[in-house]
């Protein structure tokens, strides 16, 4: 699986998109070595607010001291992924004349030093504690401002995961990821739906990019993650448990995330990671923004997402998604004990459709060809109800 490359572990088949790539229990210690034969220097290490600012933080600073830029102090914790973060990370690299900027956080830390430094057109490199998305490493920004919406940015220098660290986050955070990785199935899947329909898309797509997206986003990860869960499923083990019994299994999750951010590279888009099942996500999150509340976390809306988009794959256009069944796929869900219906995610049945009716929309608008819009010109009321009550998402 690895090849062993001086004393980094490089993947043969992912390596062409980033230079160093570490994933096992106790990476953090390579960065120092990473920034040595790398010769970076003037590095600046922003983290999360919690945990990571007060441990990991400090931990980075000693570790990278010699390649820091002067005067740096401590590590500077990212509360949110807005705008506002973004301009005090761009202002502080600015000022302090740093080179290479460090996330070592979650998803919003992430988001926000790779699109900091996308401007500046500074390195970046990412050391993701929690694997919830796959944002990780990919060339996309998500940034929450009126709106949540994607921006180009570029992939980082290297990749440092840390697997005793990711292994202490939140069981559903990691089920959040997996959700991320499978639901490629439906947003893959709908994308080669689209380009039979669409000669811009047939340009921008030809069958070998389009073998490679599939190779990366399905055969070697969403399918892989799969099998990953019969075996447990056989096993009788959890998630939870992939920790101590599977280890193989955490670590196809970690590379699962890279890949789908290496899918989005070779596309110049977040379209193939992101179909129809991503627009109802976000026009969820959306929806409870606006009323004050609280968004839920990404991968589990997108799981919730997939259920729906592979029924109508199968109810509307009589085919699967690479042989996957909503029925098998809600089934996977419900074993991992990820929320597979309204009253699980804690929603109402009326944001969920309304959610279904505005992804279809705002599809429309982006241009974003997903099947939503073919179903009907406009998905009215019943249509989304029926979708949803048939695929047992709300009663
Ligand atoms: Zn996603």
């Amino acid at each position: 699986m690895f090849l062993v490359f001086g004393e980094f572990m490089f993947s043969s088949e992912i390596s062409p998109y980033i230079r160093v790539r570490a994933i096992y229990d106790g990476a953090i210690g390579l960065l120092r070595r990473i920034a040595e034969e790398n010769e970076l220097k003037n590095m600046y290490i922003f983290t999360g607010s919690g945990y990571t600012k007060r441990k990991l933080g400090p931990r980075l600073v000693r570790l990278l001291h010699d390649y820091l830029v002067p005067n740096h102090e401590e590590a500077i914790g990212i509360k949110d992924a807005t705008e506002g973060y973004v301009r005090m990370v761009e202002r502080v690299a600015k000022r302090s004349g740093a080179e290479v900027l460090v996330a070592a956080g979650g998803g919003k830390t992430i988001d926000t030093v790779k699109l900091a430094a996308h401007r500046l057109k500074l390195k970046w490199i990412s050391t993701p504690t929690v694997l919830s998305h796959d944002g990780i490493a990919s060339p996309r920004v998500s940034i929450v401002g009126d709106k949540e919406y994607s921006v180009k940015a570029d992939l980082p220098e290297a990749v440092v995961i840390d697997l005793r660290i990711a292994r202490r986050a939140p069981y559903n955070l990691t089920v959040a990821g997996f959700e991320d990785v499978v639901a490629k199935l439906s947003s893959v899947k709908n994308l080669t739906l689209a380009i039979k329909e669409s000669k811009r898309l047939q340009a921008k797509y030809d069958k070998k990019t389009m073998g490679r997206i599939e190779s990366l986003m399905i055969d070697k990860s969403a399918l892989k993650l799969l099998e990953d869960v019969k075996q447990l499923e056989k096993k009788n083990l959890q998630l939870n448990s992939y920790h101590k019994f599977a280890k193989d299994a955490f670590i196809d999750l970690a590379e699962s995330l890279l890949r789908c951010g290496f899918g989005m590279h070779i596309a110049d888009s977040s379209q193939p990671a992101s179909g129809p099942e991503h627009l109802w996500a976000h026009s969820v999150n959306h929806i409870l923004r606006s009323r004050g509340l609280k968004p839920k976390i990404h991968g589990e809306l997108v799981g919730v997402g997939t259920i729906a988009s592979l029924y109508v794959l199968e109810d509307f256009f009589n085919t699967t998604a690479y042989e996957v069944t909503w029925k098998n796929f809600q089934q996977h869900l419900r074993y991992l004990g990820a929320p597979t219906n309204a009253e699980e995610l804690g929603l109402s049945k009326k944001i969920l459709i309304d959610a279904l009716i505005d992804a279809a929309e705002l599809g429309h608008k982006r241009r974003r060809f997903t099947y939503l819009e073919e179903i009907s010109d406009r998905l009215t009321e019943t249509l989304a109800r029926g979708i949803l009550r048939q695929s047992e998402i709300i009663q």
